[in-house]
């Protein structure tokens, strides 16, 4: 690390059409040598050395723009949420019980007893539904004990989160959420074309709506309609591909889930005329799911016997329960991952790359 002092002149031949013209140099901090990283070649070390030496290449310009893009991105959502009369939240994240289903919680030792790190916010956005929050978003980090190696999983993501009350029915809240985001995504175009950041033009420039395509329709497509079987990443990346031909658009609802496929959901409402779907849908980025979410379970009676058909105790959740017994609106949101939609933008190749100092199965330093 050195210290220039000199005087600052306009070239041609300079990229940024000024250069300095050195009087003095001073060094402030030695390098140990050799770096254990190169910083300026070209050919690209292994991921796993890459993340090892962190600090070193995060110091690439490529690297950093990623995280120019994604502050501009985090910086563009709270502005669309805020401008919509959002309120920011924070809910806690050591819990007595999980939201997604216990195979993936991390149990914490909690003084005599045990906790466990939150997997999302949901119940407790949920719970300020009844408080009288009509609208609010979170971002903020979620864990999962995510077993396997894939290259859109993390133990440790960010979540950002919204719950609104008052939906107009399911459609209404994906509108809310497309519409953030397109806002969300035409600021960091502008962000980052202020700073002559080259991810730039990665970003695209997406009109509203969004195509909504029917589970049913998505299966159909699959060759195995009525399977009523959850969507695999291979079978997310053909739904992607098939959207991309027939809309050319990138970003695409799956809606109307079936209740088979959500069954584990217990908050997730099922449709009154059609029990054997709910009001629940993904959205999807180029043949990646990056947020799920629809209209809640407000009905006190359904959300019990929800928990019975998913062998659950209600009694557990007696916290959440109660905020259903003295009035709750009906009410929906949204989870989305942050880090999954950066790594697209991007076009990084594994999600890894996405976070700062990312957490995986085999991570956990530096
Ligand atoms: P998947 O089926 O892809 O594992 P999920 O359906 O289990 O995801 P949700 O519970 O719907 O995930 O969580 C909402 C969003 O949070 C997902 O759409 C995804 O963008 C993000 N997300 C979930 N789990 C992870 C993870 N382990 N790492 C990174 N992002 C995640
Ligand atoms: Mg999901």
């Amino acid at each position: 690390m050195v210290e220039v002092e000199g005087t600052v002149q306009r070239s041609e031949k300079a990229q940024r059409g000024v250069e300095l013209l050195p009087s003095r140099v001073t060094v402030i901090s030695r390098a140990e040598v050799p770096l254990p990283l190169g910083v300026i070649d070209k050919v690209g070390a292994e991921l796993d050395t890459r993340f090892n030496h962190r600090v070193i290449d995060l110091r690439k310009p490529s690297v950093r723009a990623i995280f120019e893009l994604r502050s501009a991105l985090l910086a563009g959502f709270r502005s669309a949420f805020l401008s919509r009369d959002f309120i920011e939240i924070e809910t806690p994240k050591l819990l007595r019980e999980g939201a997604e289903g216990g195979a993936t919680l991390f149990p914490v030792d909690y003084f005599e007893t045990r906790a466990y790190l939150a997997q999302s916010p949901q119940l407790y956005k949920q719970m300020l539904m009844s408080a009288g929050f009509e609208r609010v978003f979170e971002i903020a980090p979620a864990w999962r004990a995510e077993p396997s190696d894939t290259v859109r999983h993390l133990t440790e993501f960010t979540s950002l989160d919204l719950e609104v009350a008052y939906p107009e029915g399911a459609d209404g809240l994906r509108t809310i959420l497309e519409e953030v985001l397109v806002d969300a995504l035409r600021s960091t175009h502008q962000e980052l074309a202020a700073r002559k950041n080259p991810l730039a033009s990665n970003i695209p420039d997406v009109r509203t709506p969004f195509p909504r395509i029917p589970f049913a329709r998505a299966e159909e497509w699959l060759g195995r309609p009525g399977a009523e079987q959850d969507f695999g990443s291979e079978d997310e990346k053909a739904i992607g591909a098939r959207v991309q031909n027939d809309f050319g658009v990138p970003f695409y609802y799956l809606i109307d889930y079936p209740t088979a496929v959500k069954s584990h959901t217990f908050y997730a409402q099922r449709q009154d005329g059609n029990p054997r779907a709910t009001w629940y849908c993904d959205l999807d980025f180029r043949g990646w799911e990056i947020a799920s979410g629809g209209l809640r379970e407000h009905r006190i009676d359904r959300l019990r016997e929800n928990f019975v058909a998913a062998g659950l105790d209600p009694e557990r959740f007696g916290g959440y329960l109660e905020a259903f017994r003295y009035g709750m609106p009906p009410h929906g949101g949204f989870g989305f991952g942050v880090d999954r939609l950066i790594t697209l933008l991007a076009g990084l190749s594994n999600i890894r790359e996405a976070r700062l100092f990312p957490r995986d199965r085999y991570r956990l330093d530096p």
